[in-house]
């Protein structure tokens, strides 16, 4: 069994991946093109917003919103605590602070509350200038916008979402990658919309920050190629990777976000009265399941209980193993006002399982009746399970 089985979705998708990747080496052309000017507009579309502007991969994504915001040393930028590291890495790389926040123990996401309380702090203990909020939509699931957008007109902060992991995902029938005033996502492959290789894309409704974003992107480019009038980077999509990305589009709206909806909900049928906690999704919210997340009981030991499993032939991860603010690279370039206690104890028993669209019943009835017996020592073997 494959923690993701990117194997299973190229063997339904071969034929139409096949020629639209010939097509491109037909074309001669691999950078921009006709492929990037549809995927652009296929993405803004079903994100629901006016543009889309695609870009290297999800990190420079991130910090493409960032420097068209001007954001840069002097700047505070609060970032949840419990996070992959390029959702902060970004911050440090215009030369601003990220100040970590705590958690909701049940949805993984920033935590309001705790937001307000790191806002109060810088305002009243710092010279720093609260602008930004990053929020992440982790494991797939989107942050509390309502909530979150009230806090940002409240203290005037610009709103980022960092969408890697959550596109598909909906609030009351509104997408993510649509929450923040930029917003973003990845199509690195194990994403819920990946490529074979490394994307990203930045969304928005306001004009003029996609244009200097378009400009960012490509070394600060003026009205032609050799005029540049701003510093920039080079983070362009291949050519290759949008006709990929349209294939796996198509499929993706299609069936597969409904299909992985169907696995974690067999998932919560199965493991609903075991020890673990499952992931939990709010009321009017739609994951678009990045990583099927649960918390192992206090007590049990988790790398004994990865071994185990292993041994069935059954792959997990421990995202994230470390909170953001106790990462080497964040020492002294970084603000932690208040203990982040929720983080702490989540990257102490968080255990992602298999998830993709493409995964069985019988594979999850698998792993379900692996992860109940490998926690009775007594009653485990592989034969049984
Ligand atoms: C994967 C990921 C990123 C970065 O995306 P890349 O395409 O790998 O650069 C940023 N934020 C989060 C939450 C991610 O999971």
């Amino acid at each position: 069994m494959e923690f993701r089985d990117l194997n299973a979705q190229y063997y339904y998708l071969h034929d139409e991946i096949d020629s639209a990747i010939k097509d491109v080496l037909l074309s001669g052309r691999f950078i921009g093109g006709q492929p990037i000017v549809q995927l652009e507009r296929a993405l803004a579309e079903y994100v629901g917003v006016n543009h889309c502007i695609t870009c290297g991969n999800g990190t420079d994504a991130l910090q493409l919103a960032l420097m068209a915001w001007g954001i840069k040393s002097g700047d505070a930028v609060f970032v949840p605590d419990f996070t992959f590291f390029s959702s902060a890495e970004v911050v440090s790389a215009v030369g601003a602070t990220p100040v970590f926040v705590d958690v909701d123990e049940r949805t993984f996401n920033i935590d309001p509350n705790s937001l307000e309380k790191n806002i109060e702090y810088i305002v009243e203990n710092t010279n720093l200038k609260p602008e930004v909020v990053i929020a992440v939509d982790l494991f797939g699931q989107p942050a509390e916008y309502s909530k979150l957008k009230k806090i940002c007109s409240k203290y005037n902060l610009l709103l980022l979402e960092d969408g890697a992991q959550g596109f598909g995902g909906q609030i009351k029938g509104e997408m993510a990658c649509s929450f923040g005033d930029i917003s973003t996502t990845s199509f690195f492959p194990a994403k819920p919309l990946g490529c074979y290789g490394d994307g990203g894309a930045i969304f928005t409704n306001n004009d003029e920050w996609a244009e200097l974003i378009r400009s960012l992107a490509v070394h600060g480019k003026g009205s032609m190629k050799y005029d540049n009038v701003r510093i920039g980077m080079n983070s362009r999509l291949d050519t290759v990777q949008a006709a990929i990305l349209l294939v796996k589009l198509n499929a993706f709206q299609n069936h597969e976000i409904n299909d992985v909806n169907k696995i974690a909900l067999e998932y919560e049928k199965l493991l609903n009265r075991s020890e673990f906690v499952l992931p939990t999704v709010k009321d009017g919210y739609i994951s678009s399941w990045a990583q099927y997340t649960i918390q192992v009981p206090i007590g049990v030991n988790r790398g004994v209980l990865q071994d185990r499993l292993k041994a069935c032939g059954i792959p997990t991860m421990v995202y994230y193993p470390k909170p953001m603010h106790e990462q080497i690279a964040f020492t002294n370039r970084s603000i932690t006002a208040e203990e982040c206690k929720t983080t702490k104890k989540l990257c102490n028993s968080v255990l992602s399982l298999p998830i993709s669209p493409y995964l069985t019943e019988a594979e999850c009835g698998k792993v379900s009746r692996c992860l109940t017996e490998v926690l009775k020592p007594s009653l485990y073997t592989c034969d049984q399970v």
